[in-house]
């Protein structure tokens, strides 16, 4: 009976070895959609000094996004008149329209019936902070081109995307051509804190019911070593996580430490924290950007990994252990980080309440709504905790196409820009001003042309920000090619 029970498993096994085998022999990357025709971009006759240059002078206005009437409004005034005096041959062509603080342009099409091409970039940048500046090589704000860069704040983050698009349609524009589909570029004042600009901006074309052919925004980029792969990926944002903060309070008698009842309000607090730390999250590699992702990455895999993610159903718990580290985990579900904490006024006073913040970046399997019920759950039977979000939770953003039109027209620009880099799709875990258009396009893509390398990488909001004129000038070429191709 043993030996039955063993030449079973054993010819399973075999079945499923030779299943395996054969699945990962055949098992290739999703075949890239369809060819696109797009210009030859070595051939834009770019000056990438004297862009950097420009990019350089925008560092100069200290647009640090204004947040409680603590900021610069003059700065964004004067910003806005530089962008008039030194991209004249695209302010000619395009109307302007200020929205508050953010601009909003329109470089009308010959043919009314194609629906616009809507670029996004923001104006404002996070502050660089007293306590860091002795990190920075160079100050912040002065703009200095050095060492084959443009350094400051604001480099990559997001002057580099707005200055690069002025640059690539004033190019256009000098050089005569005018497009035949519309080219919105919205450029929002406060994406470091909320986004009502885009808000207002996505109103404004609501409104006049516009639909835009899809929209680009910063967000991902290329990266010179991917960690699945270990070489580089150029990453396609398809969608974002969303933002949700839950406000948790604890009450209970106040009196004094020395004859306590069971639970404090303090104790009670600590108990429903940690039990909605460790709810229960669903993680996998299906319902978000994570399977497309490691499936166009395939090529490039290490054998074992391309494997299992050929044979994902069978082997998705070693792809699992495989995944376990917080960057693998922000990508395969949502994330739960306790970040504040707050009760009691001295060491031997019960305190009446205790208060704590938690942070949920919301992967697209979830809702804030699914999220909260967990939530009650897991303090159920805890006296005195009631839970509310802080504020309004932004929900995931929807996932926008792998196979347009749009997504094939960005890939063969990534391909014609970075041609080690193969393309993937990915999701990004912090938030950006196009979340909050998916309402006036289907598809929202999330994409800076750039080569980024951990160090690049770290200076976006920290300190020595810093983008390189070979990968600016790569920027300004890929969005010459993007308007000619995709609007000319
Ligand atoms: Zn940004």
């Amino acid at each position: 009976m043993v030996r039955l029970i063993l030449a079973g498993v054993a010819i399973v096994l075999a079945a499923l070895a030779g299943l395996v085998g054969y699945r990962a022999s055949t098992f290739t990357a999703t075949p890239p959609p369809a060819a696109v025709q797009i210009p030859e971009l070595s051939s834009y006759a770019i000056d990438g000094e004297a862009a950097a240059d420009r990019l350089a002078e925008a560092i100069r206005f200290r647009t640090v996004t204004i947040v409680d009437d603590d900021g610069e409004p003059a700065e964004f005034e004067r910003f806005h008149a530089w962008m008039q005096a030194r991209y004249p041959a695209f302010h000619a062509a395009a109307k302007r329209e200020l929205i508050g603080r953010s601009l909003l342009y329109e470089w009308r099409g010959s043919d009314p019936g194609l629906p616009p091409l809507l670029l996004l970039a923001h104006q404002d940048v996070v502050p660089a902070p007293e306590d860091t500046r002795a990190a920075w090589n160079l100050d912040p704000f002065a703009g200095i081109v050095r060492d084959g860069a443009v350094w400051g704040r604001g480099a990559i983050d997001d002057k580099g995307s707005l200055v690069g698009l002025l640059e690539a349609a004033e190019y256009l524009a000098a050089s005569g051509a005018s497009p035949k589909r519309t080219i919105l570029f919205a450029f929002g004042h406060d994406e470091e804190f909320g986004g009502e600009g885009a808000t207002a901006i996505a109103a404004t074309l609501a409104q006049q019911q516009r639909r835009a052919w899809f929209v680009l925004d910063e967000g991902m980029a290329a990266i010179d070593t991917h960690p699945l792969t270990g070489k580089p990926a150029s990453l396609i944002g398809i969608a974002e996580k969303g933002f949700a903060t839950l406000r948790v309070r604890a009450v209970a008698q106040p009196g004094h430490s020395s004859m306590p009842p069971p639970e404090t309000a303090v104790s009670s607090l600590a108990l429903a924290v940690t039990r909605i730390h460790s709810m229960p999250i669903e993680r996998g590699l299906e319902g978000g950007p994570a399977l497309p992702m490691m499936r166009a990455l395939s090529p490039d895999l290490p054998l074992l990994n391309r494997v299992a993610i050929s044979n994902e159903w069978l082997f998705s718990p070693l792809l699992r252990q495989r995944m376990a580290n917080p960057v693998a985990q922000a990508l395969l579900g949502t994330t739960v980080a306790p970040t504040m904490i707050d009760g009691g006024v001295r060491p031997n006073v019960l305190p009446a309440e205790a208060i704590a913040m938690i942070n949920f970046r919301i992967h697209q399997r979830d809702t804030a709504e699914s999220l909260m019920a967990r939530a009650r759950t897991a303090v159920s039977g805890l006296d005195g905790i009631t839970l509310e979000w802080a504020a309004p939770p932004n929900e995931a953003s929807p996932i926008s196409s792998t196979t347009s039109s749009s997504y094939a027209l960005i890939a063969a620009l990534s391909r014609a820009s970075l041609p080690d880099a193969p393309v993937a799709p990915g999701l990004v875990v912090g938030g950006t001003d196009a979340r909050h258009y998916s309402e006036v396009a289907e598809n929202v893509y999330r994409f800076q042309p750039l080569l980024l390398s951990t160090e690049d990488m770290a200076g976006i909001h920290g300190v020595n920000e810093h983008i390189s004129v070979a990968n600016f000038e790569r920027m300004i070429r890929f969005y010459i090619g993007l308007m000619q191709a995709g609007a000319m």
